[in-house]
């Protein structure tokens, strides 16, 4: 199958979930994971429609940025993001989705300054309570909510999570329910309610995570076929 075969094939899934948890297809952002595919596939894909690419490794996004991958949709880099590269992706990415310590968003309100804009991000929450995962405990979000309130050049428009992976099927829409229920409860509480996204679910998982709540989903795999790491 081809990439706009594939994304044509993830959309009615979407669909599905959508109405399922009565919402539209036009209700979830799809964000292609493009990671390890080259500039070729990244326009393919844009061409059948996702809404956005969305990168994990700087280097790769920037050799990539330099071929115009992404011309056509918007750039979200959800990848872990070290502080040292923070100035290679603040104002390249229209959205960072792995915004995970209260250091990392320090440091993009910094180089946003410097830059003269402001960022839009999204808070990464470890909702598995995972040790070696990234991202803010889920007791911790409120308060980098309300800090981040406080960065005149960051602006938080949702929240984003990756689960524990699964070990049994549908094993992760409990991670998804209570991410949704945080996020219902933080974006009443700090945002007015117009918080806009929650982003959660990816190739396996998408549709569990779009009948918990989700509004964007993260997806590779169903769209590019496997990653070859043996190259
Ligand atoms: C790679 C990746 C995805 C997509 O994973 P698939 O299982 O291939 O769909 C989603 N989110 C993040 C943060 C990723 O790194």
């Amino acid at each position: 199958m081809t990439i706009t075969e594939h994304i044509a094939a993830v959309r009615r899934e979407m669909a599905e979930a959508a109405r399922e948890s009565g919402r539209s297809e036009r209700d979830i952002i799809l964000v292609g994971a493009s990671k390890m595919n080259d500039a070729a596939a990244c326009q393919e894909a844009i061409a059948a429609g996702v809404d956005a690419l969305g990168e994990n490794r700087v280097q790769e996004m920037t050799a990539k940025l330099a071929q115009n991958a992404y011309g056509g949709a918007p750039l979200h880099f959800i990848g872990h993001l070290q502080r040292n590269k923070v100035r290679q992706v603040v104002g390249k990415a229209a959205l960072i989705q792995s915004i995970g310590s209260e250091a990392l968003l320090r440091e993009v309100e910094k180089e946003a300054a410097r830059q003269q804009l402001v960022q839009d991000i999204l808070l990464e929450v470890n909702i598995g309570g995972e040790e070696a995962k990234s991202g803010f405990a889920p007791e911790e979000t409120e308060a980098a909510a309300v800090l981040a309130r406080e960065l005149p050049h960051v602006r938080v428009r949702g929240l984003m999570t990756i689960p524990p992976v699964e070990t049994v099927p549908h094993g992760n829409l409990v991670y998804f329910e209570k991410m949704h229920r945080l996020y219902v409860d933080i974006n009443g509480k700090i945002y007015d309610n117009e918080l806009e996204y929650i982003s959660m679910g990816m190739s396996g998982d998408f549709a569990d995570a779009i009948r918990a709540g989700s509004n964007m989903v993260r997806v590779g795999t169903a769209i590019f076929g496997a990653r070859d790491y043996t190259k």
